[in-house]
C-alpha cells in the first residue's frame, strides 16, 4: 500500500510538471505578456491545515488538508476536495490551475481552485468522516465563501459530505450561504441535474465535433471506456443522440457487441451487481474483450470517460477512431496527443469535453444566490447553450490560428485569463 501511495505521490509532481508545461507552450504561442505568465505560473494562495480528528477508540489521528486558489482573476474560487492518501500539494495545485482554465473556457465566472485530505477514507467510519470533513471545514474556513471560495465534490467526496461542509460552514459563521459549496443533494439546495450534467456535456462536445466533420449521427458508432458517473451518462446522452454505442469498458474488462449494446440493460445490471461493475455481464450476442483491445476497436467517436493516461504510446498507433473526445481528466498523455494529431485524430481536450460538471456547479451557485431554483429543462436548455457556445469559441480559434482543438481551448483560456489580469493591473 505505501509503495502505492509513493508511486501515486509520483503522479502529483508529475501532473503538475505537465500542467507547467502546456501553460509554457500556450503562453510562447500566444506571445503571452512575461508579467502575467510570471503570475499564472504561481498559486495565489495555498493553505495546508493539520485536520486532528479523535477516532472511535479514543485516539487521535492528524490528517494532512490542504486548499488552493490558483488566481482570483475571474472570480471566486471554484474547485472540488478530494480524499484520497496520495494528495499532495503538487496534485492539488495541478488541479487548480486545470481548474481555472476550464472555468475561463466554458466562460463561467470563477477562478481555479482545488482541496483535499491525504487519507484514505475507506479506512474511516462514517462518524469519524464527519468529524474529519467538519474539523477541515474548520481549518479552510478563513479562505473559502460563497464569494471567495466555492469547494464541490471530487475523488472519494460526495453530496453527503458536501451537505456536512455546508452545514459546519453555517454554524461557524452563523449565517445560510447554500452556495458556499456545490454538488449538494437537491432537498439541501443542489441543482437538478447536477448528476448527468458531466455525461451530457461530453455528449454535446461528441455531437458538435461529429456534426462539424460532416456526420450522420444515425450512422456512427461509438467506443466508452469507463462505466461510472461519467461514462454511464455520456452513454445515454450520446445514444439518444443516434450514435450507436458498440463497446463499453470498466475495470473488470470490455464488452462489444457488433451491432450495438443495451445501455440501459447495462447500467441496471452494473447497480444490482455485487461488485458494482460490469463483470460477470455476458449476454448472447456480446464478446468479452480486454481494455487494450476496447480502445483500439473499429469506430467513429472513441470517450475515455474511466481515468487519467490511458491513450499512451504504447497504443495510439493503434487507435482506429477518428474523434476522441475525453471525458475523463487527462486520459491522453503528451506524447500520445503528438502521435494522435500525425495520424488525423480530432481530439476534444478534457477541458472542454468534460466541462458538463462545473457549468452546472455555477449554475446550483447562481440558483443559490438567488433563493431561486430552476427546473430540469431549464438546466439542460442553459447547458447546452454553455457547451455550443465554448465548442464553437474553442474550434473557430483553432481554424483561424491552425493549431489542435487542445491548443486551441489552452489559449483561448489562458487569454481570457490573463485579459482579465491586465484590465484589474497588479496591486497596490
Ligand atoms: P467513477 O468512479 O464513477 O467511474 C470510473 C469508471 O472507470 C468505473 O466504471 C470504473 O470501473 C472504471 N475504471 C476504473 N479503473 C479502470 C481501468 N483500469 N480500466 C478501465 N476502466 C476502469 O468516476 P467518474 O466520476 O465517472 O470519473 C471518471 C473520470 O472523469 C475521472 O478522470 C474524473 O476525474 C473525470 N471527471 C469526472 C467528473 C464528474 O462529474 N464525475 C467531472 C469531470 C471529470
Amino acid at each position: 500500500m505505501t509503495s502505492t501511495i509513493d508511486e501515486k505521490k509520483k503522479v502529483g509532481a508529475t501532473l503538475l510538471a505537465s500542467a507547467q508545461a502546456a501553460l509554457d507552450r500556450a503562453a510562447a504561442n500566444l506571445n503571452l505578456d512575461p508579467n502575467i505568465y510570471t503570475l499564472l505560473k504561481t498559486n495565489e494562495r495555498a493553505l495546508i491545515v493539520s485536520v486532528p480528528v479523535e477516532m472511535d477508540d479514543g485516539h487521535v489521528e492528524v490528517f494532512q488538508g490542504f486548499r488552493v486558489q490558483h488566481t482570483s482573476a475571474r472570480g471566486p474560487g471554484k474547485g472540488g476536495i478530494r480524499y484520497h492518501p496520495a494528495v499532495t500539494l503538487e496534485e492539488v495545485t495541478a488541479l487548480a490551475q486545470l481548474m481555472t482554465w476550464k472555468c475561463a473556457l466554458v466562460n463561467i465566472p470563477f477562478s481555479g481552485a482545488k482541496g483535499g485530505i491525504a487519507v484514505d477514507p475507506r479506512m474511516l467510519s462514517e462518524s469519524e468522516l464527519r468529524r474529519m470533513t467538519r474539523r477541515y471545514t474548520y481549518g479552510i474556513t478563513p479562505i473559502i465563501g460563497p464569494k471567495i471560495d466555492i469547494p464541490a465534490p471530487d475523488m472519494n467526496t460526495d453530496e453527503r459530505i458536501m451537505s456536512w461542509i455546508n452545514d459546519t460552514y453555517a454554524i461557524l459563521t452563523r449565517e445560510h450561504n447554500a452556495e458556499i459549496v456545490t454538488g449538494k443533494p437537491v432537498s439541501m439546495g443542489g441543482s437538478v441535474g447536477r448528476v448527468d450534467a458531466t455525461g451530457q456535456g461530453v455528449a454535446i462536445a461528441a455531437r458538435e465535433v461529429l456534426q462539424r466533420a460532416g456526420k450522420d449521427l444515425n450512422a456512427c458508432r461509438a467506443v466508452i471506456q469507463g462505466f461510472g458517473n461519467v461514462g454511464t451518462w455520456s452513454a445515454r446522452h450520446i445514444r439518444e443522440m443516434g450514435v450507436k454505442i458498440v463497446a463499453v469498458g470498466d475495470i473488470s474488462g470490455g464488452y462489444y457487441h457488433p451491432d450495438e449494446l443495451n445501455i440501459e440493460e447495462m447500467i441496471q445490471y452494473v447497480k444490482t451487481s455485487r461488485t458494482r461493475s460490469l463483470e460477470g455481464y455476458e449476454p448472447p450476442g456480446v464478446e468479452k474483450i480486454d481494455n487494450d483491445q476496447l480502445l483500439t476497436i473499429s469506430c467513429d467517436l472513441l470517450v475515455p470517460a474511466a481515468m487519467e493516461n490511458q491513450i499512451t504510446t504504447h497504443n495510439a498507433g493503434d487507435i482506429q477512431a477518428r474523434f476522441v473526445v475525453e471525458g475523463a481528466n487527462g486520459p491522453t498523455t503528451p506524447e500520445a496527443d503528438i502521435i494522435l494529431k500525425e495520424r488525423g485524430i480530432t481530439v476534444v481536450p478534457d477541458i472542454l469535453a468534460n466541462a458538463g460538471g462545473v457549468v452546472v456547479s455555477y449554475f446550483e451557485w447562481v440558483q443559490g444566490r438567488e433563493g431561486f431554483y430552476w427546473t430540469a429543462d431549464e438546466v439542460r436548455t442553459h447547458l447546452n447553450r454553455f457547451m455550443e457556445v465554448a465548442f464553437k469559441d474553442m474550434y473557430n480559434f483553432s481554424q483561424h490560428r491552425g493549431v489542435s482543438l487542445r491548443e486551441s481551448a489552452m489559449m483561448l483560456a489562458i487569454q481570457r485569463v490573463a485579459d482579465a489580469i491586465a484590465l484589474r493591473g497588479i496591486f497596490p
